[in-house]
């Protein structure tokens, strides 16, 4: 079916970009300034964990590796969320050629931005990411650090360290990354929907480039 053809598909933006380039923050940003709905896959499969429901224990055991979760179970886990009529931020899917073609099936994208991140800094800020247990904002100890030790600001919620974020794993998910999921930077590209950022700066800093380039 032709992109024209389908104007009941629902539309959206795609963040790209490695494990701890600030896709989370930003895709929060956004969603608020642009009254988007956030999706994150990876919030998603963690709640999923958290409840112990069938697809948290199959996920799980990839998670804590620092894997992909197979297609199959994300693919099926996201088509219930892309209701049509609202648009939606992406954040942390498609991670996989077959993920972005199952996708395009789905939805109509405006836009997909990679944010981009060296290894050096992705290990260095994953290892200083702490989250809210009760709200999920992110945090980081080094550059965000929360006003008091160990507590959320928003919510008073306690912060931990995610599992995946240990260093073993981190360089293990960085790997995956470049494997999997840098490609679909071209696949993008050829259908001129991809534009780039560079996410080593102030978060508020590359807010305002972020809502630049996608203007
Ligand atoms: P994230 O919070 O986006 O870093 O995701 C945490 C973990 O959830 C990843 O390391 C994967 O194991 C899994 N995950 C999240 N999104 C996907 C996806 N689109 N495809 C496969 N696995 C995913």
């Amino acid at each position: 079916m032709s992109r024209a053809a389908s104007p009941k598909k629902a539309r959206g933006i795609v963040l790209l970009g490695p494990p701890g380039a600030g896709k989370g923050t930003q895709a929060a940003l956004l969603a608020k300034e642009l009254e988007l709905k956030h999706i994150s896959t990876g919030e998603i499969l963690r709640e999923e964990v958290e409840r112990g429901t069938e697809l948290g224990r199959k996920a799980k055991a990839y998670m804590d590796r620092g894997e992909l979760v197979p297609d199959e179970l994300v693919i099926a886990m996201l088509r219930g969320r892309l209701d049509s009529g609202s648009g939606f931020i992406l954040d942390g899917f498609p991670r996989t050629l077959n993920q972005a073609e199952a996708l395009e099936r789905m939805v109509r994208l405006d836009r997909v931005l990679n944010i981009h991140l060296s290894e050096e800094e992705v290990v260095r800020r994953l290892s200083a990411r702490r989250v809210c247990k009760s709200c999920g904002r992110n945090y980081n100890l080094i550059s965000n650090p929360p006003k008091v030790e160990g507590r959320c600001d928003s919510c008073g919620g306690e912060l931990f360290q995610r599992d995946d974020d240990k260093p073993e794993v981190i360089r293990r998910r960085y790997r995956v990354y470049q494997e999997e999921t840098a490609p679909l930077k071209d696949f993008y590209r050829e259908r001129g929907l991809l534009v780039e950022v560079e996410g080593d700066r102030p978060i508020e800093e590359l807010f305002q480039e972020v809502l630049e380039v996608l203007r």
